[in-house]
């Protein structure tokens, strides 16, 4: 089964402690649609400008993702621009050129329509429903966001829970939209503005699923070396996204799983800037990571 994945596809110039480096392929689709792409078929919504470059393209053909939802437009590409802390861990926004994302719509070819897994990726909210508008009866649905939207569209963000089988965010912007300290009581409080599934990210520390079946705690594949993190919690959702819609025996039965997929291909993320390290790995690769986070949390 195929998952559809909406977001922003993007030039990331992403500076670090050690290195620097200019106009990457990023974007929350862009990560989520490879990482999806381990597992399944991947149709990706998005719109670029002319500037963007050819091999990127190739990359996404490359992955096998179904571009016919990707929109090219006159204009320039969406150009975010990133520095991380020596933590790796705080980042601090650049610059954010919208470009061509400005007057995006996402219009959904026909047979997108009918796809059983949808993604929101990290996109304005607005963007997200009318995504969801064109949908013809998803199986399962998604939302990821971030704090920007939680500060200029918070109504419209609010309004999308209501809309969404499950809803993906970090600790801070769960505290951000709670005002909660303590994750489980955020936890809670999120489901009853509609998700039947939440899970809060962490970071390094892992994730936290609440679901019908409780709770589940996902711990990160331990690295020692971060190179850059950008997109890891846009793998994560990816990841976990493809897994699950492949997986037999439903979404409550897999979704764990589907997680520990979701942390592991995030960690090959975090290995390189951008996607470098990601699109270089295989479904092989994924498997020994999986296997080792199954011993290490085996007690
Ligand atoms: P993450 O590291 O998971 O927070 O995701 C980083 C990705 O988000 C980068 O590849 C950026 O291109 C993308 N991004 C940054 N700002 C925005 C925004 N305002 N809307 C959509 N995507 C964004």
């Amino acid at each position: 089964m195929s998952v559809l994945i909406v977001g922003s596809t993007a030039l990331d110039s992403i500076k670090t402690p050690r290195a620097e480096n200019p106009r990457l392929l990023g974007g929350s689709a862009s990560h989520a649609a490879v990482a999806a792409s381990f597992f399944a078929p991947v149709r990706l919504v998005g719109i670029v400008g002319e500037d963007f470059p050819k091999k990127y393209l190739k990359l996404y053909q490359q992955h096998r993702i179904d571009l016919a939802g990707l929109q090219v437009e006159k204009g320039r590409t969406f150009h975010w621009s990133g520095e991380y802390e020596v933590n790796m861990n705080n980042r601090r926004t650049l610059l954010t050129e919208l470009g061509v994302f400005e007057t995006f719509t996402p219009h959904l070819p026909d047979d997108y329509k009918r796809s059983p897994f949808v993604l929101l990726a990290n996109i304005a909210p607005a963007l997200q429903h009318h995504v969801l508008d064109q949908m013809e009866r998803p199986k399962f649905v998604v939302a990821d966001t971030m704090d920007l939207w939680l500060n200029i569209a918070l109504d419209d963000l609010v309004r999308l829970l209501k809309r969404v089988d499950g809803f993906v965010l970090n600790d801070s912007e769960a505290h951000q939209l709670t005002k909660e300290d303590n994750v489980f009581a955020a936890l809670r409080k999120i489901h009853r503005m509609g998700p039947k599934y939440v899970i809060i990210k962490k970071g390094s520390h892992g994730s936290i699923l609440s679901g019908p079946d409780g709770h589940f705690l996902c711990p990160a594949y331990p690295l020692h070396k971060v190179v850059d993190p950008t997109g890891a919690g846009d793998s994560f959702v990816g990841g976990m996204m493809g897994y699950l819609s492949t997986a037999r025996g439903g979404v409550e039965r897999n979704l764990r799983r589907a997680m520990i997929y979701g942390s592991v291909v995030a960690s090959y993320c975090c290995e390189g800037f951008g996607l470098k390290r990601t699109t270089k790995v295989n479904r092989a690769d994924l498997e020994k990571r999986v296997e080792e986070l199954e011993k290490l949390t085996r007690f």
